[in-house]
């Protein structure tokens, strides 16, 4: 397995192929967006370059993995001799099941296809394709060649031996992948969203600031970041379908998103991939702020 395709090249799209690539694979990374691509490819070199400031990464490491590094925007092209394909597409069902039903079409039938969804069934995302048992969770965290947790998530048919093979390859990228089942939300956002949600709520009830929440947060849970700058991290877009989705699952009112998050995104208010969200990123402070988080 040496061959890895990734599509979409956002957020979790680059860094993803940052992390294949800086062990080695091949990655062909996919975007329907030249935009994007060049964005996503930009970022990896920032980050990179960071690396190797830090010294975690030579300048002759980094050089390999953009050489490992190629991209698309058709998705024929890059992907038929993928062992394995990781769908970091746009957090949307119908798009995913698009992007699946195409995949199946057009792999080979032993590529393994594996999905970042944070929150979108498996179980669904497989029975469009022909080979449910060979569709997984593969859920990185953000940012990816940073953080170590993989949540590998399995579907209702997906085989022993796709679970092992995607538990071998997180361990090859120096991860920690942990096993967990088909359920919304799976574990990580089943706890973190309502966290999110609740301090967005804070908010919006006018309990107490932006800064004060995250600052009890930091300071009185030992969090590395507040819960409202993590959203902003993630996208605010992310956190509202995430949500929607375990309101939509386990039809429980605990889940359903704040109002204030609802109209943010609505707005534009994405957080730092637009350029505001709880914080301000703009182009003159976002370098900055986003070095800091990385920091
Ligand atoms: P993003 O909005 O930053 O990027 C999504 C990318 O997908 C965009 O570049 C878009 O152009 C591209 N795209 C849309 N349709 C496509 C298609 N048909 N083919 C190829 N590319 C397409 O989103 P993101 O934050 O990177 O999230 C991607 C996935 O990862 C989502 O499923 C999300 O739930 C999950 N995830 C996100 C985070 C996070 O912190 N942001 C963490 C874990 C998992």
């Amino acid at each position: 397995m040496k061959n890895i395709a990734v599509i979409g090249a956002g957020t979790m799209g680059n860094g993803i192929a940052h992390t294949f690539a800086q062990f080695g694979f091949k990655v062909q990374l996919i975007d329907i967006s030249e935009k994007a691509l060049a964005k996503g490819l930009a970022t990896i070199e920032r980050n990179l370059d960071r690396m190797v400031d830090k010294g975690t990464v030579t300048e002759e490491e980094k050089q390999q993995t953009l050489g490992n590094i190629h991209s698309h925007t058709d998705m024929k092209k890059g992907i038929e001799h993928a062992g394995l394909v990781v769908e970091a597409a746009t957090e949307n069902l119908e798009l995913k099941l698009d992007i699946f039903r195409k995949l199946d079409e057009i792999c080979p039938e032993d590529t393994i296809l594996a999905t970042n969804t944070s929150s979108i069934s498996i179980t669904k995302i497989a029975s469009v394709t022909g080979r449910a048992e060979k569709v997984i969770g593969m859920h990185f965290m953000n940012p990816v060649p940073i953080m170590k947790l993989v949540e590998i998530i399995r579907g209702y048919s997906t085989s022993d031996e796709t679970t092992q093979v995607v538990t071998e390859l997180s361990e090859k990228l120096r991860k920690t992948p942990v096993e967990v089942n088909d359920y919304p939300g799976f574990v990580a956002n089943r706890i973190l969203m309502p966290m999110i949600n609740e301090s967005i709520e804070t908010l919006y009830n006018g309990v107490a600031g932006v800064k004060e929440i995250d600052t009890v947060m930091k300071l009185g849970m030992a969090h590395p970041m507040g819960p409202l700058q993590l959203a902003d991290f993630i996208g605010l877009d992310v956190c509202l379908s995430i949500l929607n989705v375990m309101y939509d699952g386990f039809r429980n009112p605990k889940y359903a998103p704040c109002p204030l998050l609802v109209n943010m995104v609505a707005a534009g208010k994405l957080g730092v991939k637009s350029g505001e969200g709880f914080y301000d990123y703009s182009e003159s402070k976002k370098a900055e702020k986003v070095a800091k988080i990385f920091a």
